[in-house]
């Protein structure tokens, strides 16, 4: 299963992938590793947003789990996702790839505020945009953010790299009779409860009918492979 031709793409990277190997935070070298995966991206040709989720630092929803008020944890969050996005941003420009950071929080002296006739303006020149903080608001999620970004800058497809290999009918790692989907639809997905992405990023994707591709960024080379339509991975779209 193959993905229609693609031109410009969002990657939503989970926070956990910039890990590595550790229980927490970022490990610059598997970033670094991370960063070479979108430079080759970028270099077969597509315009490339990225957002990077912030669960390797925080989760608002654990700090509300301990006791914490839940808006104020999820601005901890958020500003999580800025510090994997400078992060990615340094690793990237090590690479000699071009980038800017867009935050949904203002925080002029590190990156620009999110503008979208900006951010279409360094795709233009070849720049890779990373959107942090999400949509900038707190009860809502990264996933929301990738959703939200590809439909406003009109993305072919929203790629989300994770430590799973795509869409499951059960969870892999609890029940072994699980059976992965290569295709899968967006109401099947909302029906079933299938774990892809929170619910309103699923419906943001469906209402807009961009395809959200799920494919594990730990492998080495897998983005490309998925980018030309192999390895294994999932899509989730309007009829499966
Ligand atoms: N967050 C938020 N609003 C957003 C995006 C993120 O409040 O629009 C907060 C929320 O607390 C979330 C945290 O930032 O738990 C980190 O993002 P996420 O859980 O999506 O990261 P991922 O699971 O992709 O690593």
């Amino acid at each position: 299963m193959s993905l229609p031709r693609v031109k410009r793409v969002l990657l939503k990277l989970s926070g956990e992938v910039l890990m590595g190997d550790q229980q927490f935070g970022i490990d610059p070298a598997f970033v670094a590793e991370l960063a070479k995966e979108v430079k080759a991206a970028k270099d077969s040709g597509l315009e490339i947003c990225l957002v990077i989720g912030g669960g390797n630092i925080f989760r608002g929803m654990a700090g509300a789990a301990q006791g914490m008020d839940r808006a104020q944890a999820d601005y901890m969050g958020m500003l999580a996702t800025v510090m994997n996005a400078l992060a990615m941003q340094n690793a990237l420009e090590q690479l000699g790839v071009h980038t800017r950071v867009q935050s949904a929080v203002q925080m002029d002296t590190v990156c620009e505020p999110v503008i979208r006739r900006r951010a279409e303006r360094h795709l233009e020149k070849g720049r890779v945009v990373i959107f942090a903080a999400g949509v900038g608001s707190p009860y809502f999620t990264t996933d929301s953010g990738a959703a939200l970004r590809a439909a406003e800058m009109k993305c072919d497809a929203l790629l989300k790299g994770t430590s799973v290999d795509g869409v499951y009918n059960a969870d892999p790692k609890k029940d072994p009779t699980a059976v992965r989907f290569d295709k899968v639809s967006y109401d099947r997905v909302l029906a079933d409860n299938l774990k892809v992405m929170d619910a309103a990023a699923v419906a943001l994707c469906r209402d807009n009918e961009i395809p959200i591709v799920v494919f594990s960024i730990r492998e080495k080379g897998n983005l490309a492979k998925v980018l030309a339509g192999e390895g294994v991975q999932t899509i989730v779209q309007k009829e499966a």
